[in-house]
C-alpha cells in the first residue's frame, strides 16, 4: 500500500504540476496592477479591455495616426456587476473568471495587437502581455474543467443606433446574407463561435445560434434589450453602425481552433450605462442572459456545476483555502494548492484513508482509491494553516 502510495505521488509531483496556479475565487494583479484577474470557478470568462481609468505619467499618451484612444464608459464597473450577478443567481456557487485592463485606454489598448496596443513602451507592454496570459490561463482551467465554455469581450459603443450589438467576426453583410449562407461552410468558419455552431446540446445550426429565440441576442430581448443579430432584427441595415468583433474575439475565441467561442457585446449607453440604476438593471440581465445561453447549448438541461473552494478553519489566521473539481467526484479529482504541504483524507470514522505531500504549489490529480460515500479532504500548509472540505464520491 505505501508503495503505491509513493508511486503515485511521484506520478503526480512530475507529470501534473501546470505553472503559476490559480485559486477560484482570488484576486491576482499583473506587475504595477495594471491587470487584474478575479479566478472564477465556472465556464464563462469576461474580459473588459477598454473600461481602464489608470493614467500613468510612465506611459506617455498612445499617438499613433490610427489609434482610437475613447474609453468605454464604465464597462468595467458593469463587467464587476455582472459578475456579482451570476454569483448571485446560481446560489453563490458559480463565479465567472473577470479580466480587466485597469489602464485607460490612451496608454493601453487591450483590444489590439502588440503594437498598436502598446506602441513599444515597456509598462505598456507588459500589461499587455499580462492581459492575455491571465485570458489563456482562465481558457485553460475552463477547457480542463468543462471541456468548453464561453468568453465575452465586453464594450461599449458610441452609436446612434441604441442596441446591443453583437460580434461573431461576421460582417454586417455577413448577416444580411441569409440564414443558408449563415449555415454554410465559409460563415461557420470565419465565426468566433465556430466550436459550438458544429457542437450544440440541440444540435442548432448556427444561423439559430446567431438570430433564432434562444440566440444570445434572444434571450437579451426575453430581458428587454434589443441587440443586433437578435430574431428581432438579425442584421444591421446597410449604412448603419455596428461593430462585429475585435482583436480579442478572434483572438480568444475558435474561429481558429479551440473550445472557448468568444462573442463581443458592445453596449449602448442609453439605458444600459448611463447611470448606476441602468447598469444595474443591465448587469442582473446579461448575467440570465448568459448563463441561460451556456446551460441552453453548451450543458443541456443538467448545467454545470462549480468546482467547491472553501476557506475554512476554526482559527482565522491559519485558514487556508483550496479547490476540488469535481465535487461530487467518481474516479480521480482535481486538486488546485496554494503552497507545499499535506493532504489527508479522512472518512466519516475519522480515520486517515490516504496521505499525500506536495512539494510546490499548483494543481494535482489524484485517484480515489475508496469506496466510501463522503470523505473530508484536509490541507495543511507548509507554514501549519489549513482547511478542509467534503468530497462526495459518485459514479455513474
Ligand atoms: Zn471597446
Amino acid at each position: 500500500m505505501k508503495n503505491i502510495a509513493l508511486l503515485v505521488l511521484i506520478f503526480i509531483a512530475s507529470y501534473s504540476l501546470k505553472g503559476q496556479s490559480f485559486l477560484s475565487g482570488k484576486t491576482y494583479y499583473s506587475e504595477k496592477e495594471y491587470i487584474e484577474y478575479f479566478a472564477g470557478n465556472m465556464p464563462l470568462i469576461l474580459t473588459i479591455p477598454h473600461g481602464g481609468l489608470l493614467v500613468p505619467s510612465t506611459i506617455p499618451n498612445r499617438n499613433c495616426a490610427e489609434c482610437v484612444t475613447v474609453m468605454d464608459t464604465n464597462t468595467q464597473e458593469l463587467g464587476r456587476l455582472i459578475a456579482d450577478e451570476v454569483k448571485k443567481m446560481t446560489g453563490g456557487n458559480c463565479f465567472p473568471h473577470l479580466i480587466i485592463n485597469r489602464l485607460r485606454r490612451t496608454k493601453l489598448d487591450a483590444n489590439r495587437d502588440l503594437f498598436e496596443a502598446a506602441l513599444d513602451n515597456p509598462d505598456a507592454v507588459n500589461a499587455w502581455y499580462a492581459f492575455h496570459k491571465f485570458i489563456d490561463s482562465a481558457k485553460m482551467m475552463v477547457a480542463n474543467q468543462f471541456q468548453r465554455g464561453l468568453l465575452i469581450d465586453l464594450h461599449g459603443h458610441g452609436h446612434a443606433f441604441q442596441r446591443l450589438e453583437l460580434g461573431y467576426l461576421l460582417s454586417a453583410s455577413n448577416l444580411r446574407s441569409g440564414n443558408n449562407f449563415l449555415n454554410g461552410p465559409a460563415a461557420i468558419e470565419n465565426s468566433s463561435i465556430r466550436h459550438l455552431a458544429l457542437s450544440n446540446k440541440k444540435e442548432y445550426r448556427h444561423a439559430e445560434l446567431l438570430n433564432g429565440q434562444e440566440s444570445l441576442g434572444g434571450f437579451f430581448e426575453t430581458e428587454r434589450y434589443t441587440a443586433v443579430p437578435g430574431p428581432a432584427d438579425i442584421a444591421p441595415r446597410s449604412g448603419e453602425d455596428y461593430f462585429s468583433g475585435g482583436y480579442n474575439t478572434e483572438r480568444h475565441g475558435s474561429v481558429d481552433s479551440g473550445k472557448i467561442d468568444a462573442i463581443q457585446i458592445e453596449c449602448n449607453f442609453i439605458g444600459v450605462r448611463d447611470s448606476e440604476i441602468s447598469l444595474q438593471f443591465f448587469a442582473e440581465a446579461t448575467a440570465n442572459a448568459l448563463v441561460k445561453f451556456l446551460k441552453t447549448h453548451y450543458f443541456g438541461k443538467d448545467g454545470f456545476s462549480c468546482p467547491t473552494s472553501i476557506t475554512s478553519n476554526k482559527d482565522k489566521n491559519t485558514a487556508l483555502s483550496f479547490s476540488v473539481f469535481p465535487n461530487p467526484a467518481c474516479e480521480s479529482v482535481t486538486l488546485n494548492l496554494p503552497s507545499p504541504g499535506t493532504l489527508r483524507m479522512y472518512n466519516a470514522m475519522g480515520q486517515v484513508l490516504n496521505e499525500f505531500s506536495f512539494l510546490k504549489q499548483g494543481e494535482y490529480t489524484l485517484p480515489l482509491a475508496f469506496n466510501d460515500k463522503f470523505v473530508l479532504l484536509q490541507f495543511i500548509g507548509k507554514d501549519g494553516s489549513s482547511g478542509s472540505m467534503k468530497l462526495m464520491r459518485q459514479c455513474y
